[in-house]
Parts: C-alpha cells; structure tokens; sequence
C-alpha cells in the first residue's frame, strides 16, 4: 500500500455521494479517487477509474491504487469488499445490503423493527401475511433503494401479483407501519471509536423516494433514544465512517426501518447546516482523524427529482443553497437538492411547491 504525503481515498462508486465527498476532500487535503463509469457525475471534480465494481480483480486493482477505500452504496458484493482496506468494513456492508439479516441485527440490537418475515417463493408468502397482516409491503433482500424491489400487498388476492412484480426473488415481507413520522440519525464513528451524532431528522418520502429533509426533528428523549441505539449499533459493528439508520416514529417509539453503510441523502443538509458535513465527518472518521463538531442550525433540504431548476431560477433566492449534481435529466432520479435556513418559510413554501410538480 502507497503512503503519499496526502491521503488518497478511494471511492467505490461515481455518484452524488462520491461527487460530495470529493468536495469534502478539497477542503481537507485529502484526495479523493472514485472508481466507476464514464459520465458519472462525481467525474466532474474527482479522478474517476473506469471499474466494473462486481469484478473482485478490477476493485482490487484500483484499491491498489489507494491507502484506503470507502464506498457511496451498500450494493457492492461484500465478496468482492473482502479483502480491502475498507471503511465501513465489508461485515457491516454484508448486513446493510440484505434486509433480513438488518433486521434481525437490530433485534440483536433491542430496536424494534416493523412486524416481517421471510419470504423464498409464493407459497411462503401466504404464511408471511398471516404472520404480519396486511397491508404489507413486500421487498426484496437485496438491491432494493427508493422503493425500487418493493410491492405493496393490500389484500391477500395480490399475493402472486406482488410476487411477480418483485421478480420472483428473495424477500421479506414486511406489516405496514402506520407512522407519525419517518426520521433518521446520522453518527460518525472515527478508527480510535470516538462517535458523534448529528440532532434527528425528519423525512418526507413520496412513492418511496426522499422529498424533504427538516432538521432536528425535537420530541422529548427521542434524540437520546435514538443515540443510544446507534452507539450499540456502531460498537457493535466495529463500524469506521458515518452511519444512517432511518426508523419509523410512532407513538413515542422508534422502530428501525433500514441502515446505510455510508453518507445519506437525509444528511446532505448538514453541508451547510452544520458546523461539519456528514462528508467531511466521513473522511475525518475513515483517516482516523478527530471528529468535527455537529453543532448545527435548524434547516430544510428539498430534493430536486427528475430536473433540476435553473441558476436563473434559485438565484432569485439569494438565500438557498443550490447543488446541482450534473445529472442528465431523467424521471425519478435524484438530480440535485437545495438547502435553506428553517426560517426561510416562505422560501421552503416556493420551492416545495415547485418541485413537487416532479
Ligand atoms: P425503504 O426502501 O424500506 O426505505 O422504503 C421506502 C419508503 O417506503 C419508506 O421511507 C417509507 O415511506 C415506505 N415504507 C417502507 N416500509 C414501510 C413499512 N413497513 N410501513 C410503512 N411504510 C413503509
């Protein structure tokens, strides 16, 4: 392994993500390398190496090419992850990347978890209905991000329909939650195991892809509850970097919903809300280097999905931030958010309206 001067990081994965922490590494003299495909947006600021990341032998070689190697999505191969000097370890990822054994993992845990089971093949699912009710949601193990794998199930009569649509693969069915509130924490957690928290976050999701993020989101001891089961969470995985776990609120508890082995969409708010971005947290806590502070501002992020406005358009907001990730323009992707003071009511209100119209 080189050890230049500046930390070179690798990133697995060429995205927004990518893109963001490489801003990050800018401005902590960090380098950072993404490996993926031509045109992908984090090719903009970053070195991008064309890298087929299911190929163990092409990941290898580019982890060569680094001290240390990170990633931007939990749908790597943790076959191909073993092996690498990789922050989050490839254990952690195994566990994030496959619903059942997240779930059972946060029952290990003490958190609670929505009413599930396992699901094989068509036959299991009747079993699986009786054991979580219905509605239910049906989703597949593996692979499954902004509601891509998922299939409602209202009445018992979708059972095949729900089956098919998923693609006949390996899932867990899960009982419907009815919510107050979808909410998410973000810790860093640093090689020497010091951890810090950002405050709770409140998400708003539409046909399962995040819209709004307001934080904090403040309900009395939900901020402690919530950081003591993301302590366990991390001590227990031995996890290195930041973690997202996103929970349902209902009541006065938390059920967790999923985790992600990595910096997250409900966090991009802290690029200006925070005293430290989740990103700059990230590589901090990779490098082993002390954590920034969370201290932060209230604030909202409104994602951009499928177009982004233009400058001519936000720049009669002179108080947003506009961060546009140079995507192609394409329904239901995620191409860019916008950041705003709390306070900015009417703003928030502008901007919301606008871009719900995607
Ligand atoms: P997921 O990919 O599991 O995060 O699901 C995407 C979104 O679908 C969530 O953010 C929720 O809005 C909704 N959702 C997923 N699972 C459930 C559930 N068990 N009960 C209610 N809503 C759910």
């Amino acid at each position: 392994m080189s050890q230049s001067p500046r930390p070179r990081i690798g990133v697995l994965g060429a995205g927004q993500l990518a893109l963001m922490l490489a801003q990050a590494g800018k401005e902590l003299d960090v380098d950072v390398l993404c490996a993926g495909s031509l045109g992908d947006c984090a090719a903009q600021i970053a070195p991008l190496v064309e890298v087929d990341l299911n190929n163990a032998a092409e990941v290898a070689a580019f982890a060569q090419q680094v001290d240390l190697v990170t990633l931007e999505s939990e749908n790597i191969g943790a076959a191909v992850l073993r092996g690498l000097n990789l922050y989050p370890n490839a254990d952690a990822v195994a566990i994030a990347q496959d619903r059942l054994l997240e779930k059972r993992f946060f029952q290990q845990c003490g958190i609670g978890v929505a009413p599930y089971a396992p699901v094989d093949s068509l036959g299991d699912l009747e079993a699986a209905m009786a054991a979580t009710g219905l509605p239910a949601i049906l989703k597949t193990r593996r692979m499954g991000y902004d509601g891509k794998g998922q299939a409602r199930i209202l009445r018992s009569e979708d059972a095949a329909t729900a089956w098919t649509e998923v693609g006949g693969v390996s899932c867990i069915l899960e009982g419907m939650v009815r919510f107050d509130a979808e909410v998410s924490l973000l810790a860093a957690r640093s090689r020497s195991g010091e951890i810090v928290f950002y405050s709770l976050i409140q998400n708003v999701h539409r046909a399962g892809i995040l819209r709004r993020s307001d934080a904090p989101f403040e309900h009395p001891g939900l901020q402690a509850q919530a950081e003591r089961y993301l302590r366990d969470v991390l001590e227990r995985l031995e996890y290195v970097g930041v973690l997202a776990v996103e929970f349902f609120f209902l009541g006065d508890t938390l059920l967790a919903n999923e985790m992600a082995p990595r910096v997250h969409n409900s966090g991009h708010w802290t690029i200006e809300g925070a005293e430290t971005s989740q990103f700059a947290n990230h590589l901090r806590a990779i490098l082993g280097r002390e954590l920034g502070s969370t201290a932060s501002r209230p604030t909202v992020m409104l994602n951009c999905i499928g177009t982004m406005p233009s400058v001519k358009e936000t720049s009669l907001f002179p108080t947003l931030a506009r961060h546009d990730y140079g995507k192609q323009p394409r329904p239901g992707r995620k191409v860019g958010h916008l950041t705003f003071a709390a306070s900015d009511t009417a703003a928030i209100e502008y901007w919301q309206q606008q871009l719900d119209r995607d």
